[in-house]
């Protein structure tokens, strides 16, 4: 299979990184490869294979539906424009047309972020007309409130690190913002974690990425009420045709959702457990003093902190810079390589990668 990369001229990419979209996110675990290629190697009826593995990923879920679709950023289009439509197929074939001027989509300025695209992009796709609320510092249940109009269709909420998080209100009163004004609460949630806390929270829209926390193909996830899933469920006869999700992506989300809800992601224990002969190989290596540390934001993620001593020939940013520049490609975490400090993220590597980044530091500074 090597030879792919050598046909198209790639090179392999060891990432110590983290989630990184510039190396394509995620790699896939055996049993979801499988799913995958079962969908690929099958017929089914389409509308059906949405609607039941929809079905099937609500109960495990406990929402009243679910659907998967192309990528979080096609859940926010779709949510949007199921809410100015609201059934109509009429709007599911004239999407944009001025009869429909009920359009205003609420966001909290702070969280109108570019996480790759800018959120108001996807609204816009959508036909939402962005309406900001708040500061840039800050926004309050009230700067949310003042904003509602006759034309509101929905509240945005943005959960995410890329979003400002002081002075923001939380989930739950925006929740009751949208309530209290009869509205529905769409939840940007693509990089979280936890797939049921918003639900128990009463958020109306729920959207995950597929290839993010939920080490899924790229793809998404949206779930909720049955109302407005049935609402976007209809826009794949209109503009989510131009976001259509494979019949591959579809059965491979589903069950990289079903192994991620059985076994979550991999515990702090366990890269523990995985760095130990890593450290070794590391500190056998000249000018280097390897360690253990856990993640910055004390999330349970442990990475390998390798310090460059300063009598080394090359500095830690030669080192990260040499490491890039191989064949296999080595990526880590170098937002500290200015002080001397380079750290391995072990999440997507396996211990023949470990050995193949400890051979090439040999390499670069015996
Ligand atoms: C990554 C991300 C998205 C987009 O997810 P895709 O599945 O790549 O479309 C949307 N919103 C936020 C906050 C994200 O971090």
């Amino acid at each position: 299979m090597h030879d792919v990369y050598a046909k198209y001229h790639l090179k392999r990419v060891i990432n110590a990184s983290g989630k990184m979209t510039i190396l394509g996110v995620s790699t896939l675990a055996k049993p979801v490869i499988d799913a995958q290629k079962f969908g690929d190697e099958h017929f089914f009826e389409m509308a059906d294979l949405v609607k039941q593995t929809g079905r099937h990923l609500a109960e495990l879920l406990g929402a009243e539906d679910a659907i998967v679709v192309n990528s979080a950023s096609s859940g926010i289009a779709e949510s949007v424009a199921a809410l100015i439509g609201r059934g109509s197929k009429h709007h599911v074939y004239h999407p944009y047309d001025a009869r429909y001027t009920n359009r205003e989509i609420i966001i909290p300025k702070g969280q109108n972020v570019d996480y790759g695209t800018p959120e108001e992009v996807m609204i816009e796709v959508g036909g939402g007309q962005v309406v900001e609320a708040g500061y840039a510092n800050m926004c309050s249940p009230e700067h949310l409130e003042i904003m509602i109009t006759d034309q509101t269709v929905g509240i945005l909420y943005v959960k995410s690190h890329h979003a400002v998080q002081k002075s923001m209100l939380t989930v739950a009163e925006a929740v009751k913002v949208a309530h209290d004004h009869n509205l529905p609460l769409i939840l940007d949630a693509a990089a979280e974690e936890d797939l049921k806390k918003y639900l128990a929270l009463g958020v109306d829209i729920i959207i995950f990425s597929g290839g993010k926390a939920l080490v899924g193909p790229a793809s998404g996830l949206v779930y909720g009420k049955k109302q407005y899933i049935d609402w976007i469920r209809l826009q794949s006869l209109g503009l989510g045709r131009a976001m259509k999700v494979g019949k591959e992506n579809i059965m491979g989300l589903t069950k990289a959702i079903e192994d991620y809800l059985d076994e979550g992601p991999e515990d702090g224990n366990s890269m523990q457990q995985r760095l130990t002969p890593f450290l070794d190989g590391l500190n056998a290596v000249p000018y280097v003093e390897a360690k253990c540390v856990q993640d910055g934001a004390g999330r349970d993620i442990y990475r390998a902190s390798v310090t460059i001593q300063a009598d080394s020939p090359k500095n830690a940013k030669a080192v990260t810079a040499a490491l890039k520049a191989g064949n296999p490609a080595i990526y880590t975490r170098e937002y500290r390589a200015n002080v001397g400090i380079i750290e391995f993220d072990i999440r997507a590597v396996d211990q023949d990668e470990m050995l193949a980044i400890v051979t090439r530091l040999h390499e670069i500074l015996d």
